[in-house]
């Protein structure tokens, strides 16, 4: 194949220089635009805390209005269809915004060689308070939903609770405050229906007790008024705790969709217990003040009991076995209120 050559400048294609449509690079960002940009981008802000409007959403990016314009620019319109064929890594630097103009630094790639071209377009901020500063703004509330666990608040339990009602939009949109507490997390709303509606999801995938409890606010306009609090109270188990139900200590052994998997630690049986089973008969969760649990070694079998020997003490146990194991297995003793079960 023969030299190409620059139709404009007639430069020499060479490794620093490709040729890009019969253009040397430098001939290519004065005839050509490497990305193609509306003659006006419209970005919607809130003015109170900056956050941005995109893909129906409210998303915080930064304070700086030229994060978040650039932010919009580069998830909007840095977009296959509206970049030069041929160019990859294509983004858009905002270097300015003035008098309604974005002044933009596009770079790109062709080849190996960085391309970079300065452009400008008209930009229009329409500012829009978001959901959540609307209603932090005005303080005011419809209801409180409050999120209680049995077993002590943990983190990771906590965090898969937001995370999953977090994917209802109109929840996201409604919070007007949020406290994390030890006791849990009280969330303010301004929404009663949406409140309603994800301690449902609560109830439904958490196994929680609902108790809803409205408070009268006085009137408004000839209304009456109220505040609806919601309490919802969940297992807040994880694998591998400790339970008393029915009143023989069990080990969670699974978290279901709206449920909690057991395993009777006197038989072995395993129960799933649903949401009535849970909260009719109750449960009770035990800590390590409440049970001791020891380091220990099957010695034998007798009678239909294991004979197990504690590791530190060297006391024995005859305990009710759901299976057999192998003699001199190591095993994990657990006391409850004097009596003594494996945790196998
Ligand atoms: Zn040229
Ligand atoms: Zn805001």
């Amino acid at each position: 194949m023969g030299k190409r050559f620059c139709v404009r400048c007639g430069r020499e294609e060479g490794p620093n220089t490709p040729i890009i449509d019969g253009l040397c690079p430098a001939c290519f960002i004065k005839e050509r635009r490497m990305l193609e940009l509306p003659t006006k981008i419209r970005v919607t802000i809130c003015p109170i805390c900056g956050a941005l409007y995109i893909h129906g959403d409210w998303v915080r990016i930064g304070k700086n209005v030229e994060d978040v314009i650039e932010y919009f620019i580069n998830k909007t319109i840095v977009k296959r269809h509206n970049i030069y064929p041929g160019l990859d890594d294509v983004k858009a630097k905002v270097v300015g915004v003035e008098s309604g103009m974005v002044y933009l630094r596009v770079t790109a790639h062709y080849k190996n060689v960085s391309l970079s071209q300065d452009v400008a377009t008209h930009v229009e901020l329409h500012k829009k308070p978001c959901p959540l500063c609307l209603h932090s703004r005005s303080g005011s509330y419809e209801a409180m939903l409050q999120i209680r666990t049995i077993a002590p608040v943990r983190f990771d339990v906590m965090r898969d609770i937001g995370n999953r009602l977090a994917r209802v939009r109109e929840f996201r949109e409604s919070i007007v405050e949020i406290k994390e507490h030890k006791d849990g997390v009280d969330v303010k709303l301004s929404n009663q229906a949406i409140t309603r509606y994800v301690a449902n999801i609560l109830k439904r995938e958490y196994a929680a007790k609902i108790t809803m409890t409205w408070e009268n606010t006085g009137y408004l306009g000839g209304k009456r008024r109220s505040k609806l609090t919601i309490s919802a109270r969940l297992p807040g188990l994880v694998s591998g705790d400790i339970i008393e139900y029915e009143g023989e200590p069990a080990e969670v052994t699974k978290l279901k969709k709206g449920g909690v998997i057991i395993k009777r630690l006197s038989d072995g049986k395993v129960v799933t217990l649903r949401h009535d089973d849970i909260w009719k008969s109750g449960f009770k969760y035990l800590n390590e003040k409440d049970y001791a649990v020891l380091d220990g070694r099957i010695l034998n079998y007798e009678g239909g009991k294991a004979v197990v020997q504690a590791t530190d003490s060297g006391n024995i146990y005859f305990i009710k076995s759901p299976r057999i194991l192998n003699l001199g297995s190591r095993v994990k003793i657990l006391i409850y209120k004097g009596k003594a079960y494996l945790l196998i």
